[in-house]
């Protein structure tokens, strides 16, 4: 009996100590969850999606109506606004109204991309010409219901002299525009171009190899304009990622979502990402444009080592695209 007892005894007593032990786990589990939650709210980075030009062609076999689709149906389902700056030259007929119409209709804000797409920084592209292509495309785009008055400037090019720049910006501001400020620059036109090359001149092409430089190439970027963003502002900003309305947005959208989250980002619409205070600030730098953030670090004169111009460019992927066979 004695025996049994004792064997009784040291059962409970194990077992309690082991629920006890599993308890203060559980406790100290929940503690650090807390911890980290707490971390997490203040420390996450933030971006969202923004989307120039809008092409309404056939790209590589995949009509226009389907690869446009797949990149609102990678949006809808993830319940995210983008914002789309279009240029005006090709959305008067019947496939750029349709564009428009798709993308109003599904709640993304319509801003500004320029008529003919010029660059700001040739000296015959003028403050003149500025307003023209401004107020061009203003009339195309104003009937829209989702219609913003956001401006993006074409290659991110807003102008060598000072003399212009100040020009330019004062045209917005006499039209009550803002600026449609990219905080995260890439390459994603460029993947694009060779993904597009590829698959109309070769029979097999690695899509999956593709898929995984684009994937990288932007969380790269991302992070880059985020930890310099964290040492100028001591904070992480909402962003606003530049990508096109292309190929590589319609196939790899969906898996750059999950990526980001993946990779600890909270995704946001664009409109409400523009309601941070960074997207008021004016950069005096010349030439004037690039990344808002790299505009910023530029002026800080303490990044020299790290800024590059122009700050994104096929230049910098094609060796490593080569090398990879992409
Ligand atoms: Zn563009």
């Amino acid at each position: 009996m004695n025996k049994i007892k004792s064997l009784a005894l040291f059962l409970v007593l194990i077992l309690g100590f082991a629920c006890e032990q599993d308890t203060n786990t559980k406790t100290e589990r929940s503690e650090a969850t807390k911890t980290t939650k707490a971390i997490k709210v203040l420390e996450k980075p933030t971006v969202s999606f923004t989307f120039d030009d809008g092409i309404t062609k056939d790209l590589a076999g995949y009509k226009f109506e389907d690869w446009n689709q797949m990149i609102l149906n990678a949006l809808d389902e993830e319940d995210l606004h983008a914002v789309f700056f279009v240029s005006g030259f090709n959305k008067m007929d019947r496939k750029g109204k349709y564009l428009l119409s798709e993308w109003d209709k599904q709640e993304h804000k319509i801003a500004n991309h320029t008529f003919s797409h010029p660059n700001f920084n040739d000296k015959n592209n003028t403050i003149k010409v500025f307003e023209q292509e401004l107020l061009q495309t203003d009339s195309i785009i104003n009937q829209y219901e989702q219609y913003v008055k956001y401006f993006r400037f074409p290659y991110l090019k807003e102008g060598k002299t000072k003399e212009k720049i100040e020009g330019i910006r004062s045209i917005l501001e006499k039209n009550n525009y803002r600026n449609g400020h990219v905080t995260i620059d890439a390459s994603d036109w460029y993947v694009n171009s060779r993904l597009i090359n590829q698959m109309t001149y070769r029979k097999k092409v690695d899509t999956l190899a593709f898929e995984a430089f684009y994937l990288d190439h932007i969380i790269e970027r991302a992070t880059f304009y985020d930890s310099i963003s964290y040492e100028l502002n001591g904070r992480h900003i909402k962003h606003t990622l530049l990508l096109h309305h292309n190929l590589t947005s319609a196939l790899f959208l969906k898996s750059l979502i999950k990526r980001f989250k993946l990779e600890g980002w909270e995704i946001i619409d664009a409109i409400e990402a523009y309601k941070d205070p960074i997207y008021t600030r004016v950069p005096t730098v010349e030439p004037a444009g690039e990344s808002l953030i790299w505009s910023l670090a530029k002026e800080s004169g303490k990044f020299e080592n790290r800024l590059r111009y122009p700050a994104e460019d096929s230049r910098y992927e094609k060796d490593e695209m080569d090398r990879l066979g992409l």
